[in-house]
């Protein structure tokens, strides 16, 4: 059995190979994603923007500046987590991904989780929280703690960096979230408990809404 790094790296080698959609022909670089192949947290993005298509590495510019100082105020750095896109190439000028990239790209960012089996999600803007919870909207589900039945990890939606950078108000919420997602990790430590939030009656819910205590 290969050793995760090594499955990771296979991933990255067939994203650089992916012709799937056309965004390879303008990008520069793939960028697969990097990180703790162990990691508890993982960050899912939206697509590389221009320093990232240069370097092949997520969130390497002004918005991974705000992420990685966002880490480093509950006591993380982005070697502890992983960090990967929903897509994999840059869309050109930045625009934002298309429906049909986004189905053709998205089974790689599944499989690096499967992989890493983290505790928690946190996905940073709405196309990647859509791909878990289409019905969520940013703007009422950031900061909010969401189990899917089908998945093994807590979800934890934040709003893009990218936004926070655009919008005092964004950035108030996003601060808030992160001090929020900082007590969610010591609760997967043990030191917090959470409980479910009162469910609406009916039907079995698919996704159960939680709460830290
Ligand atoms: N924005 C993203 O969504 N991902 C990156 O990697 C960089 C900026």
């Amino acid at each position: 059995m290969n050793t995760r790094e090594q499955q990771l790296a296979s991933i990255a080698q067939e994203i650089s190979a992916c012709q799937r959609c056309s965004l390879y022909k303008a990008a520069a670089n793939p960028v697969p994603g990097e990180g703790n192949p162990f990691a508890d947290l993982v960050f899912i993005g939206e697509a590389p923007g221009y320093y990232e298509d240069q370097q092949g590495r997520p969130f390497v510019g002004q918005a991974g500046r705000l992420l990685e100082q966002s880490l480093a105020s509950i006591g993380l750095s982005r070697k502890e987590v992983f960090i990967s896109n929903v897509l994999h190439h840059r869309p050109p000028g930045n625009r934002d991904p298309l429906p049909e990239e986004v189905e053709a790209c998205k089974g790689f960012m599944l499989r690096q989780l499967e992989i890493i089996q983290p505790k928690i999600l946190s996905t940073l803007g709405r196309y990647a929280m859509n791909i878990f919870l289409p019905e969520a909207k940013i703007s009422r589900d950031h900061g909010t703690i969401k189990h899917l039945k089908n998945f093994p990890f807590v979800i934890f939606p934040l709003y893009h960096p990218a936004a926070a950078l655009r919008s005092g108000s964004v950035m108030t919420d996003f601060k808030k979230d992160f001090e929020k997602l900082g007590r969610l990790i010591k609760l997967e430590k043990g030191e917090l408990i959470m409980k479910n939030k009162e469910q609406p009656k009916g039907a079995e819910p698919q996704i159960e809404q939680m709460e830290l205590i």
